[in-house]
């Protein structure tokens, strides 16, 4: 075989991956929605049920949960190499909406942890323009990054959901008062596979897919993906956008 048609093989290959990377992300994201509805209605939180509709939810939450199994497995064996790109179908989206969306996705999650999300909206003068960019995959993005802002916080603390505008660029930020990110592996956030010490040792599940997934993402759309650490711990990242 030609070493042009090996590189193209090569290339197509890691786009598969990354395909899966991204739809195995999201599956999971709706699947977790998904549980806590089901959790909600077998406890009886939104009235009583008879036995025959409880026998179902519960046939129903475990099959969901076998669903999660099975995407967790193909996130983590889904290793691939990175040369090829994604399309983006880049329209004007409202990031205000976005983020009222991602925060429904985790309503379950942080309530089942204790950790409460908090959107601090644009004051009403304050006008946030539409950014250009492909709605879905800018969803896969935010819901990493609310993933992990949940995931490495702990009972009573906070995340805060922000929107910011600066010249041409609009940046969304996502802040925590977690775990934080130690100095000595600050520079390897966003490689593929790559988990912290302490985030190992807090979560032992997780791909490290997530922050190279959603920095490949949002570099496509030629915005900026980074973080900050908050001097009283924790993480706020950021992530800049050009107006629509
Ligand atoms: P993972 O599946 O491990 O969460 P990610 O690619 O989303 O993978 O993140 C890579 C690593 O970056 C994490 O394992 C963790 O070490 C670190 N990280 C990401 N987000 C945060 C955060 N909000 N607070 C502290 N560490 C974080």
């Amino acid at each position: 075989m030609e070493q042009s048609e090996i590189e193209k093989l090569k290339r197509m290959n890691a786009f598969k991956s990354d395909v899966i990377s991204i739809s195995a992300h999201e599956l999971r994201t709706s699947l977790s929605a998904l549980k806590w509805i089901l959790k909600m209605l077998s406890d009886g939180d939104l009235g009583a049920l008879s036995s025959e509709q409880n026998n179902l939810i519960i046939k129903a939450y475990t099959s969901n949960e076998r669903m999660i199994g099975l995407v967790n497995e193909m996130l983590s064996v889904n290793h691939a190499d990175d040369t090829a790109e994604l399309k983006y179908i880049l329209e004007p989206v409202d990031l205000s909406e976005l983020i009222n969306d991602v925060i429904f996705d985790f309503t379950g999650e942080s309530y089942k942890k204790g950790v409460g999300i908090i959107f601090l909206k644009p004051t009403a003068g304050e006008h946030i323009p539409m950014v250009r960019g492909d709605r879905d995959k800018l969803r896969v993005v935010l819901q990493n990054l609310l993933e992990n802002a949940i995931k490495y916080s702990s009972q009573g603390d906070k995340v805060f959901l922000s929107l910011g505008i600066e010249n041409d660029t609009v940046t969304l930020s996502v802040k925590d008062t977690g775990i934080g990110i130690q100095e000595s592996e600050q520079s390897r956030i966003f490689e593929k596979f790559f988990r912290a010490d302490n985030a190992k040792k807090k979560e032992n599940v997780g791909s490290g897919l997530g922050l190279y997934t959603s920095k490949k993402i949002i570099e496509g759309h030629g915005g900026r993906i980074w973080f900050d650490l908050e001097k009283n711990g924790g993480t706020t990242f950021h992530i800049s956008l050009s107006k629509a």
